[in-house]
């Protein structure tokens, strides 16, 4: 989704890790938050990870709303029950990146692609990459429909963005398949030799 601020930015919501992002928990639902998510842990999680859990299928989820600020101007924008935006102007300039992480310029995020031989069906296009860093000025998502372009593209991403330390983990997937991946700490896994 996106919407316009009053200074004309558009913001967009497609990505996930944004920083200009946050979800937030009324105080008067936390009791209820916390209790679903240790029901959830008593009747045994379903398969996969606690994350997932929490992220998808966990109904007190739906608990959390989201409030954005926009990256231009500094306007916060808060989602009332109903999922419309309300938008509030500070008092001054300095309250700027207010819902970026506590890690603040430490934050390492992450490099994914994908690889389909065969378009997905939500897609005119075989190859797209996702970026989630710390530095806005790189596009968050691109296309692509040439495959050497595509692996070309990422490989030269992924060196910038670890040598810069703005990543935790990239990942390369070809119709599924890991063709690479590398971790913060742990080194890179995968048959390709970039
Ligand atoms: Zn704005």
């Amino acid at each position: 989704m996106h919407f316009y601020c009053s200074c004309g930015n558009r913001i967009s919501d497609i990505t996930d890790f944004l920083s200009f992002k946050a979800s937030f928990l009324a105080d008067q639902d936390e009791d209820d938050y916390f209790g679903q998510v240790e029901q959830a842990v008593q009747d045994g999680l379903p398969a996969g990870s606690l994350l997932d859990v929490l992220a998808i299928q966990l109904p007190s989820r739906y608990l959390c709303r989201s409030m954005y600020q926009c990256p231009q101007c500094g306007n916060l924008f808060l989602e009332d029950t109903s999922g419309k935006l309300h938008e509030f102007v500070p008092k001054t300039s300095e309250a700027q990146g207010l819902l970026r992480s506590v890690e603040q310029e430490k934050w390492r995020g992450f490099l994914h692609g994908y690889w389909n031989d065969t378009p997905p069906s939500w897609s005119e296009h075989c190859g797209f990459i996702e970026i989630n860093s710390n530095d806005t000025s790189l596009p968050g998502y691109l296309t692509f429909d040439e495959r050497k372009n595509f692996e070309e593209r990422y490989f030269e991403l992924f060196e910038t963005l670890k040598q810069r330390g703005l990543i935790r983990f990239a990942g390369l997937k070809i119709n599924r398949d890991w063709l690479h991946r590398w971790s913060q700490g742990k080194g890179e896994q995968g048959n390709a030799t970039p």
